[in-house]
């Protein structure tokens, strides 16, 4: 069986879970789904993971699949403290409220790299306003849009028409390449198998 030298792919066999970085290849030719051992030569060998390995993996898992850097995640972490929401739950609603997180659930770029590089290039209006910051935390209310002038490029024309289905608490037309959020995210609306009291009890050492 072919072995993946892929560095995103080898990130999905290293957190035990496809966490969906390589867009359209994640559903068609996924390599985790092949191969899902972690790399190296001992891939396959079972061994005894310590309670804080566990909290350290989880941490990673969700880091990478939200391609966000230690320090950008443990801010999160800081403020979901102080939030009157359960940290755990305030944390990954944050992260999950992150403008470029909401354009990949819309529909708009194949990965949440891809959505990111979206957004970086100015390509999404919120409320009619170019806004190219993806760590920027949407509102209920918002209307997320393709930029006008740039819904013309091939890869937003190629969405005309086509089905999405974004979770409930957002909306995406793609007709108009226009969105909406229509609530908060609720947690059975994360679809990564998340154990977010793990990264608490990381952070909270
Ligand atoms: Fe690679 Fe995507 Fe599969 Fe992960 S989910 S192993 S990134 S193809």
């Amino acid at each position: 069986m072919a072995k993946s030298t892929n560095p995103d792919c080898k990130q999905c066999r290293r957190e035990g879970c496809k966490l969906f970085l390589k867009g359209e290849r994640c559903l068609t030719k996924c390599s985790f789904d092949k191969r899902p051992v972690v790399p190296g030569q001992h891939g396959t060998a079972r061994k005894k993971i310590s309670e804080y390995g566990l909290q350290l993996r989880e941490k990673q898992k969700v880091k990478k699949a939200y391609n966000l850097l230690e320090r950008q995640f443990r801010l999160y972490y800081e403020k979901a403290t102080r939030s009157k929401e359960g940290t755990g739950w305030a944390m990954l609603k944050m992260i999950e409220m992150r403008l470029d997180n909401v354009v990949y659930r819309m529909g708009i770029g194949s990965s949440r790299t891809e959505s990111r590089q979206i957004v970086n290039h100015g390509h999404i209006t919120v409320n009619g306003k170019k806004v190219n910051i993806p760590s920027y935390q949407v509102k209920v209310g918002d209307v997320i849009a393709i930029k006008e002038s740039k819904q013309n490029l091939e890869m937003f024309a190629s969405l005309k028409g086509l089905k999405v289905n974004p979770p409930k608490w957002l909306e995406f037309n793609t007709e108009s390449l226009t969105g909406k959020v229509l609530a908060e995210p609720v947690r059975e609306d994360i679809d990564l198998n998340i154990k977010e009291h793990l990264i608490v009890e990381y952070y909270s050492r």
